[in-house]
């Protein structure tokens, strides 16, 4: 016999107090069954303070801390939180209208955050070179040469293949192929 919902029904999200899914209650249940199948049980609370901790202890703008708190905790006021405090009567993205407006849809999932994000996969790639360097070279990069080749290589990248597009948006005759 199937499930028959009801107008006033609504799904709930059973790790949280408020039934509502959060970003950090997700990892936890993430870390929860990882440990379990590790026979680490008990050990999921303790990552995410661990990983708190270590956010809070980087060399960053206290507002970027506080930024990465909320967001850890999500509540920063995106449209579904909006929406679940009935400030708002609509929680999807307004910049893609495709899904409701999460911490995590906004941040990561969004395509409107995708060029954004085309930052975070330099970083990556810059501290694994960074490391490479250090064990092959013998030194390793200090944060603003890894940050000034970031934007070398953003550039070069943008140079060789967004010229076509630009001329376009410009309206100049100029085409690249
Ligand atoms: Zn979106």
């Amino acid at each position: 016999m199937g499930y028959v919902l009801r107008n006033d029904d609504r799904l709930v999200w059973h790790y949280e107090k408020k039934g509502c899914y959060t970003v950090r209650s997700g990892y936890w249940l993430a870390c929860a069954i990882r440990d379990r199948e590790d026979g680490e049980v008990g050990a999921s609370n303790s990552n995410f303070e661990n990983i708190w901790l270590r956010l809070w202890r980087m060399q960053v703008a206290n507002k970027v801390k506080v930024f990465l708190w909320r967001c850890m905790h999500e509540i920063l006021p995106c449209r579904q939180n909006l929406f679940f405090k009935r400030v708002v009567s609509n929680p999807i993205c307004f910049q893609c209208h495709e899904a409701p407006e999460t911490v995590l849809h906004a941040l990561w999932d969004c395509p409107a955050a995708h060029e954004e994000l085309r930052h975070f996969g330099y970083i990556c790639w810059n501290v694994w070179n960074g490391r490479n360097t250090q064990l092959f070279q013998g030194w390793k990069p200090n944060a603003f040469q890894s940050y000034q080749h970031m934007q070398e290589m953003a550039e070069e990248f943008y140079q060789a293949n967004c010229t076509s597009l630009r001329s376009i948006q410009d309206g100049s005759n100029l085409v690249v192929n």
